[in-house]
């Protein structure tokens, strides 16, 4: 672990499966409570002098961020090692939190005049919070690490991270190689289980949690956070849809749309998770999304030309089986795949599901994994109707030959990002979060930065 700027020892450890073959590959240490408290209190002494110099911090997030490129590769080795997706992806996630960092690093963060006359100057400055709780999942460990280091360093903050059991390596190596780089206790590296996340959102220290998981997760940690009043984001799971309108080429609009159902095997949090189809097209749809499902290579992140790694973690790996397996009780066909591939390892055969009914649970809850019920509809209000009618709300796409149509079904989607002929095309510029049960607050751009703030009136009387 990373602790005030020095490598730090667990009195316990505990096991990282690799998900390509359901064995042990490595160690992690389990952080003891003291040890938690050690971090918080480097990043408290840390936080004076952070805060106090901005040139500073930018030139120190410029340098993290120059480390990540310069060692991307062997950071993304451990990562597809304990997360299970492709090398070359891996690599690009590595690559990814470095642009994060650079685009903060480079933010400007100006404090707006919004008076200035003969009575009073008053200026509005955004002021750090503190010392910030970072919590992250398993299935972009790095990125989503780096969505929270990037704002919340360069607007003063110090941090304490602690990732998932299911992924600790690599942000642990993300802790070792940014020693050199950043001022010690700056950003501490912590590993362990669920209940260290807990006694992080209960202890005294930190001002701001800034939590990325599940939704059952993340109301315990707005519970938690509640009693001292610290700030939260939450960034919670999704269930967004994608709506194809009757004008779209089915082949073309099912490639791109397997594109962001499958990604990083459909474990991302904004991942297309249902598609409404006109019922026209409906056939169509499904015969072109399952040839490609058909067509993609499944196996060990390391293997070249892999496509798609295995499912994280036994329990994830469980459960999507377990949603196909309930959809094809019910009724529903799988147009491709349907099932475990046998062998070691987490690997789910990409699925294609059909005649699946809108109550199942497949399609009501986050799979989060390899499987994608294809709905169909016969008119548009009824389909924005299902879209909308869940308690997620993180984002959804409208796809059509007419983008300004699209565009008008897409601003009834009650969600966070509403896409128009494209899903997933997120950036460090464009903020992103949930609506309802989908998140609190916001990530990236200035307004992500603008969590890890707590705004200040500098009002100066001339009278
Ligand atoms: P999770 O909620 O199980 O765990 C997330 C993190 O919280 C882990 O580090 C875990 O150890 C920690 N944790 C567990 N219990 C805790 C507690 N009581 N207090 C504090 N921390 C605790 O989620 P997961 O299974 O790792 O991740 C998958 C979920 O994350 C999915 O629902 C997905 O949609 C969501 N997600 C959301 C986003 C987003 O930006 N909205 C991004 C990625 C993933």
């Amino acid at each position: 672990m990373t602790i005030g700027g020095r490598a730090v020892a667990a009195p316990a450890t505990f096991g990282v499966v690799n998900p390509a073959t359901g064995e042990v590959a490595d160690r992690a240490p389990d952080a003891s409570r003291e040890q938690l408290d050690a971090a918080m209190a480097a990043a408290r002494d840390a936080y004076p002098a952070w805060r106090s110099d901005e040139q500073a911090r930018r030139k120190a997030l410029l340098a993290a961020a120059d480390v990540l490129f310069a060692r991307s590769e062997e950071i993304g080795r451990i990562l597809t090692l304990e997360q299970g997706k492709p090398l070359a992806e891996a690599t690009m996630e590595v690559v990814g939190a470095g642009v994060w960092l650079k685009y903060y690093a480079e933010l400007e963060l100006a404090p707006e005049v919004i008076q200035d006359d003969a009575a009073a100057r008053v200026e509005v400055h955004r002021r750090p919070l503190g010392v910030v709780a970072a919590i992250t999942p398993w299935n972009y460990p790095l990125l989503l690490a780096a969505w929270k280091i990037a704002p919340a360093l360069v607007a003063g903050n110090t941090l304490v991270l602690k990732p998932s059991p299911y992924t600790p390596l690599s942000s642990l190596k993300l802790g070792e190689v940014l020693r050199d780089v950043l001022p010690p206790g700056v950003l501490n590296v912590v590993s362990g289980g669920d209940d260290l996340g807990a006694w992080m959102t209960s202890h005294p220290v930190p001002r701001k949690v800034s939590f990325t998981g599940s939704v059952a997760t993340g109301k315990r940690v707005a519970a938690s956070a509640a009693p001292d009043l610290k700030r939260v984001t939450l960034e919670l799971g999704g269930n967004d849809a994608a709506i194809l309108l009757d004008d779209v080429d089915p082949a073309a609009v099912a490639d791109r749309v397997f594109g962001a159902a499958f990604m990083n095997n459909g474990q991302v949090c904004s991942a297309i998770k249902r598609v409404y189809v006109p019922e026209a097209l409906h056939g169509d749809v499904v015969e072109a999304l399952a040839a490609k499902a058909r067509g993609v290579k499944v196996g060990d992140g390391f293997t070249e030309g892999v496509q798609y790694g295995p499912v994280n973690n036994r329990p994830q790996f469980e459960r999507v089986g377990e949603l196909v397996a309930d959809a094809l009780a019910g009724g529903a066909r799988a147009a491709a795949g349907g099932g475990p591939v046998d062998g070691p390892g987490y690997f789910f055969e990409p699925t294609i599901l059909t005649d699946v009914s809108p109550d199942a649970r497949i399609v009501v809850e986050e799979q989060f994994g390899p499987a994608l019920p294809v709905l169909p509809y016969r008119d548009v209000d009824e389909a924005v109707a299902q879209a909308n009618g869940t308690e997620f709300g993180l984002s959804g796409s409208v796809w059509s030959a007419d983008a300004d149509r699209a565009g008008e079904v897409a601003a009834r989607l009650e969600c966070g990002t509403a896409w128009v002929n494209t899903h997933l095309a997120l950036a460090p510029h464009q903020p992103f979060g949930g609506f309802k049960w989908s998140g609190v607050g916001v990530e990236n751009g200035p307004w992500g930065l603008y969590g890890f703030t707590e705004l200040q009136v500098l009002h100066r009387s001339k009278g």
